[in-house]
């Protein structure tokens, strides 16, 4: 096979390392000389530990060995985000209030890999605590594009979709409260999936918002995210909001459903701030769609025009209420420099925290406070269930929507540092899935003449997932751009 060890897909390298022609070990060396090979322009690691992953790689080629290989994940090297609890691993959340905390447990999904035998590998970038569209929030480094790293490569979850693109991990795992998966994955060109609300376990994630939060799979296919996806769905009594419903078999799936599918078109999705290279492309795909005997319907959203204003009400509430935790007594920063135990908060929190946080914290306490609860938390409540009535009201008409996932591709570093609201608008495409529970993909779906990769979007009903991957890999099987890679060397 032409294709280096460290760009094959998980489902590619599962079949050699069952074959015996691959041990984990010589794959997990692939990929830490990658890494260390491109990581001075990429940046998508705030640490990793070679030692403790090829001691994993050892264990799985240990068990293959004596025949007992857990499943297609056993001996694949997984990127996780620096927002998922790894007992004895570093784990930041890109904060300084967070530099020196090591999980003391695992979290749910985590420990789902661990049983299904997957390597661990590294800690990805992010914007501080998962708030931001681009990973310049984070408090210790920016990651490259991989594409062109004088661009960002998407937000939070940046590290992520540019370990993946970069072939510095085989697949990863990235967090999604407005975008977080879907929008980097676009910008880096690889697929990222938001399951619906409560279909993962978020018992070991650090919260940003509550009831927006979803853990999901970077991967360069769709059959790998299918995969991954299964690792870690399912029921978790320690997660209240976790969805008991029976987990389908995704990768089987991809086989069973063959459409024609129904396929909507939102048209508030298509108006103004959406770059003309980024429409040509989506439109091209759902004309794919069309072609191969896919019915195509306009449909409306008519709330969508809320979406940012009710997501930064809502997330930012929840954030405020869920950062109160950082107060200086524990996850171990503490300001030296206190006066008495009201300033070691005010003190630790000052020093702590990065600016976009801060805003957030701020904007979230405002919102919350008696005599404007009702005017915009609560408001903004009832608006979230208007636009998930409008999903709903398409969904009796449609099996799923299309439309572009980012409305530009990736923009240049300090581009949009300076204005917030800019930065807010890279979510316009993303967020309302959120605030509505759907589960999302994006997929690769094209690039714009300078070769910045563009994605489309695919949104379905609550619990749809194995529909979304289907639709999703019906693309994909007649194009090639999931196959291209940035050129690094
Ligand atoms: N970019 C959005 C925000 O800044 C979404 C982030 C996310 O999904 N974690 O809040």
């Amino acid at each position: 096979m032409s294709k280096p060890i460290y760009y094959q897909t998980a489902a590619e390298l599962a079949d050699q390392l069952s074959a015996g022609e691959l041990t984990s070990e010589e794959l997990v060396r692939a990929v830490i000389d990658r890494t260390k090979k491109v990581e001075p322009q990429v940046q998508a690691f705030l640490s990793f530990d070679e030692e403790d992953a090829l001691a994993q790689a050892r264990a799985s080629d240990a068990r293959r060995k004596e025949g007992k290989a857990l499943g297609p994940l056993d001996g694949i090297p997984v990127g996780i985000k620096d927002v998922l609890a790894v007992t004895g691993q570093p784990l930041t959340c890109a904060s300084r209030m967070l530099e020196k905390f090591v999980s003391p447990y695992d979290a749910t999904c985590i420990q789902k890999l661990k049983q299904a035998g997957a390597v661990l590998w590294g800690r990805l970038n992010m914007d501080e605590f998962a708030m931001g569209s681009s990973t310049e929030n984070s408090a210790f480094q920016q990651t490259g594009n991989p594409w062109d790293t004088d661009r960002i490569p998407g937000g939070s979850s940046g590290g992520s979709a540019a370990c993946v693109a970069a072939g510095e991990a085989i697949v990863s795992l990235g967090s999604d409260t407005g975008g977080s998966i879907r929008q980097p994955a676009a910008l880096c060109g690889v697929v990222g999936l938001k399951p619906s609300y409560g279909l993962v376990s978020r018992y070991g994630l650090v919260a940003f918002a509550s009831s927006l939060d979803q853990i999901g799979p970077f991967a360069r296919g769709v059959e790998d995210a299918a995969l991954l996806l299964q690792g870690i769905a399912g029921h978790d009594p320690r997660d209240s909001t976790s969805y008991k419903t029976e987990i389908p078999d995704y990768r089987a799936a991809l086989k069973e459903k063959k459409g024609p599918w129904k396929l909507g078109i939102p048209k508030e999705y298509f108006g103004e701030g959406l770059d003309p290279e980024v429409e040509k492309a989506v439109r091209g795909a759902i004309e794919f769609y069309r072609k191969s005997g896919c019915e195509i319907v306009e449909v409306s959203l008519p709330h969508t025009q809320y979406a940012v204003a009710v997501y930064y009400i809502i997330a930012t509430a929840e954030a405020s209420s869920n950062l109160a935790r950082y107060d200086g007594v524990r996850y171990t920063r503490r300001s030296d420099k206190a006066a008495d135990a009201i300033d070691l908060y005010f003190q630790t929190r000052a020093e702590g925290f990065g600016q976009e946080v801060k805003r957030r914290i701020i904007l979230g306490t405002y919102v919350l406070s008696s005599g404007y609860y009702d005017a915009y938390y609560l408001r903004a409540q009832k608006v979230r269930t208007l636009i998930r009535d409008d999903f709903m009201k398409a969904f009796e008409k449609v099996d799923a929507l299309l439309t572009p996932t980012s409305p530009v591709p990736a923009f240049k570093k300090g581009e949009r540092t300076a204005d917030p609201l800019a930065m807010y608008l890279s979510d316009i495409f993303t967020i309302s899935t959120n605030l509505a529970g759907l589960p999302g993909i994006s997929i690769p779906c094209g690039f714009t003449g300078s070769g910045l990769p563009i994605g489309l979007q695919i949104l379905g009903q609550p619990f749809a997932e194995a529909d979304l991957l289907a639709i999703a890999r019906h693309y994909e099987q007649a194009h090639d751009h999931h196959q291209q890679h940035p050129n690094l060397d």
